[in-house]
């Protein structure tokens, strides 16, 4: 038996071009004692297609703190690991975090094999500013939670992406409206590396009506991108377009004082400088 202990490698694959994998992916999937992998049958095909013949295991959502020890006491035995996706970089929305973190703890060496990743794919050619961005996976199932979900960062000034279905995307941009500006910048990166591969920027309300009228539109797997609420000044102090909006939306209905409160409960920020703004919406209006 080998005497020293094995690494585990995360080996990014393909999302889409089979031509996007690096050498040193194809070579450590050759060399490793084994692969976990999240589809045993989609890794071997692809497998098949580099002409690699190799012991693939199984590591699903279901099984994966009995498969994390198993991962371990192979490594200690000095057998090294590829942990393998159905598509891009494990982890990414992706199983593998309890392993990697048996791993970590069990003091063996993780090692990154990088490679294709549909977020950062989509961000390089959105045309958007990405310093800092924040990547929030799928958003979720329900219309009336991804309605609360998109509310909760409707203010922040920054860029945020997340993950879509074929299934969601035309809901999803109709639960973005609801809550959003229709002014909001979106980019859509839908099929990145495919034959239909669309990258698309537009107005939140524009993109509506161009999911709505291309049944393309609603094909394939989507990157959607949120640039960050923009911000205006108001006096001397700045609050967000959306906490803006939301304010205005909210003094229609309700006392300066109530729609302070709920402008930071909704949108965060300064009560102080959301109080300030509010009465210059509310004196506005009244001189109008
Ligand atoms: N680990 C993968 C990665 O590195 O991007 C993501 C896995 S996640 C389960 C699958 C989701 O990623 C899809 O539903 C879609 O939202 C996005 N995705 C994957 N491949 C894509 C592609 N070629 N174009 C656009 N989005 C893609």
């Amino acid at each position: 038996m080998n005497q020293e202990t094995g690494k585990l490698y995360i080996v990014a694959t393909p999302i889409g071009n089979l031509g996007d994998i690096t050498f040193r992916a194809i070579e450590t999937l050759k060399i490793v004692d084994l692969i976990a992998a999240e589809d045993t049958r989609h890794v071997k095909m692809l497998l098949q297609h580099y002409g690699i013949s190799n012991k693939v295991i199984a590591l699903h959502q279901h099984n994966e703190d009995k498969a994390a020890l198993e991962i371990v006491e192979k490594l200690r035995a000095g057998l090294s690991i590829a942990l393998v996706s159905d598509a891009g970089t494990p982890l990414i929305s992706d199983p593998g975090m309890p392993v990697v973190k048996a791993v970590h703890e069990a003091n063996l060496p993780v090692v990154p094999i990088v490679g294709a990743c549909a977020l950062i794919a989509a961000l390089s050619a959105a045309g958007v500013a990405i310093t800092p961005f924040t990547f929030e996976g799928f958003t979720p199932r329900t219309s009336s939670a991804r309605q609360a979900f998109f509310a909760e960062r409707a203010g922040i000034p920054t860029t945020w992406v997340f993950y879509e279905s074929c299934h969601r995307i035309l809901d999803c941009l109709h639960d973005m409206t609801a809550v959003l500006s229709a002014e909001r910048s979106i980019v859509i990166a839908r099929e990145l590396t495919k034959l239909h591969e669309t990258i698309v920027k537009l107005p939140l309300t524009d993109m509506l009506a161009l999911v709505e009228n291309d049944a393309n539109m609603r094909k394939g797997e989507f990157v959607v991108i949120v640039e960050g609420a923009a911000k205006i000044d108001v006096s001397e102090n700045t609050i967000t377009l959306e906490q803006e909006r939301i304010l205005k939306l909210l003094l229609t209905e309700c006392s300066v004082k109530k729609a302070v409160e709920l402008a930071v409960e909704i949108t965060g920020g300064k009560k102080k400088v959301l109080y300030q703004a509010a009465l210059a919406i509310s004196n506005a209006n009244q001189t109008s």
